[in-house]
């Protein structure tokens, strides 16, 4: 079992809160941060949600990377239906970041550039990869990693869940020890907040998704903000 903390929160600038998590007990979690106009995004986001909750409780555990993926691309398939079907929706689109963690294995599915992060022996991971034009210009050494957090088309997305059909879906899985923190988080928090700021509120606070929240609207609060922080403290 782990320690889990989780909060979302508008932010000091937006009106919506966009942003969706769930956690599905024992050890389950995700994140989803909607995009499109006229609460379009919203509904992106709990669709993601929703449909992914529906989806894992019909399945046997372990939820292995592909049967994540298969929740995504079942996602995937019905946002765009939505966003077909009505045109207030056209457009909308959502992240996703899915942490399944079952008998000292760790596997994930992921789409856009929300995060899942890894804290082992002190060392903060990054280990998903952003779906963005600003970390292909990263990738190709055309710009550094510091300057890609305040980027203007920092927002541009290369993949979305429901923005096409063949949505490609990043999986992996890995072994897990007691000691290790994961982090799950939309950009909210991460083009608000430093690795290294992360990495020490992971490792000091009592209450580490209300602190790194905190962080965010400290240092302007320009998107909403959402944060899983699993403490694995026994397998
Ligand atoms: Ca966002």
């Amino acid at each position: 079992m782990s320690k889990v903390y989780q909060t979302t929160h508008v932010g000091k600038v937006r009106k919506n809160n966009e942003d969706a998590l769930i956690f599905i007990e024992p050890e389950t979690f995700a994140v989803a941060d909607g995009m499109g106009g006229q609460a379009a995004g919203e509904v992106a986001s709990q669709m993601l949600i929703d449909i992914t909750k529906n989806f894992l409780s019909a399945v046997p555990e372990p939820w292995s990377e592909d049967i994540l993926k298969k929740a995504i691309l079942k996602s995937n398939a019905a946002i765009l239906r939505e966003a077909r079907n009505n045109p207030n929706y056209r457009g909308m689109g959502t992240t996703a970041t899915i942490l399944h963690i079952y008998n000292r294995r760790a596997y994930y599915a992921h789409v856009g550039d929300s995060r899942l992060y890894r804290l082992k022996n002190k060392i903060l991971e990054q280990m998903t990869q952003d779906h963005s034009y600003v970390e292909n210009l990263v990738r190709r050494g055309e710009i550094t990693a510091e300057a890609a957090r305040v980027h203007p088309m920092k927002n541009i997305l290369t993949q979305a869940v429901g923005a096409v059909e063949n949505v490609s879906v990043d999986t992996a899985s890995f072994s897990v020890e007691i000691g290790d923190i994961f982090l799950l988080c939309t950009d909210g928090l991460t083009n608000m907040v430093e690795d290294k700021k992360i990495a020490e509120i992971l490792l000091t606070s009592e209450n580490p998704a209300e602190k790194l929240v905190q962080a965010a609207l400290d240092n302007g609060g320009l998107d909403n903000i959402s944060v899983i922080v699993i403490e694995v403290d026994s397998l």
